[in-house]
């Protein structure tokens, strides 16, 4: 080797392992603080959705199966970023604080069906939100009791019981009794081969730091206790299966 390429070979080597330091150490993390907060520019899949590769592939795979069984999949949500979350949350919260509610009662009443931007499982690219489109698309989509027992989508929220695992979609907010953390959400579906790795990473992270550095709406009343409470039930009560 000249001397030339050989200094230019070794600095890159080296610039390498600064930037990553998984090449020395094997300990550095798959995936950046950003991609697991929504503001990382994540490769995208899909014909009117958006799903991480492999996400995307074994989607397309259950959609065609359960096609063969007489159900359109229709994806009604999937990758959302921060901006796109923030949205949702600002305009919340302005409107319950207009109405006179604490800060304190107003991050209550969005969590109630909102996430905090920041912290969807749709930043991932590993979750989303589907339904049967076969009788039509319902005004209420996203709603429980299409599900249920005599529901328009019953027989397939039965399909996917028997069969959404075998492509490695999870039910994430199951209807298990006492389980905490966000509503039963039937149509709420996450890759656990990528999300779990995911989940890893970000229990490592500090939320209450992160979302005050991005001077999110309200999130300087975030107490310590608070943000403990929203991790072991909004974050981490879901569906067992999802966590190990
Ligand atoms: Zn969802």
């Amino acid at each position: 080797m000249k001397r030339r390429e050989f200094i230019k070979n070794t600095s890159l080597a080296g610039g390498l392992l600064i930037l990553n330091p998984k090449f020395g150490f094997g300990l550095a993390n798959e995936f950046s603080e950003d991609e697991l907060i929504g503001k990382g520019k994540p490769v995208l899949y899909g014909e009117g959705f958006q799903l991480r590769d492999e996400a995307c592939l074994k989607f397309n795979l259950m959609k065609k199966a359960a096609k063969e069984q007489g159900f359109n999949i229709y994806v009604v949500s999937s990758y959302r970023s921060y901006s796109h979350q923030n949205g949702i949350w600002e305009r919340k919260y302005k409107n319950y604080r207009a109405q006179g509610l604490s800060h304190q009662k107003t991050i209550e009443k969005i969590i109630r069906y909102s996430t905090i931007p920041g912290t969807s499982r749709h930043h991932w690219g590993t979750d989303l939100d589907i339904i049967d489109s076969t009788k039509g698309i319902p005004s209420n989509p996203l709603s429980e009791v299409h599900f249920n027992e005599g529901g328009r989508m019953r027989k397939f929220k039965l399909w996917l019981d028997e069969n959404s695992e075998k492509y490695g979609f999870y039910l994430v907010y199951t209807n298990k009794t006492g389980r905490k953390g966000f509503e039963y959400e039937p149509w709420h579906f996450s890759y656990k081969p990528t999300a779990l790795k995911m989940l890893k990473e970000y229990k490592e992270l500090d939320i209450k730091k992160i979302l005050q550095s991005n001077k999110l709406m309200g999130s300087e009343n975030f107490t310590d206790e608070f943000i403990k409470k929203y991790r072991t039930e909004n974050i981490l009560d879901i569906n067992p299966s999802l966590l190990t």
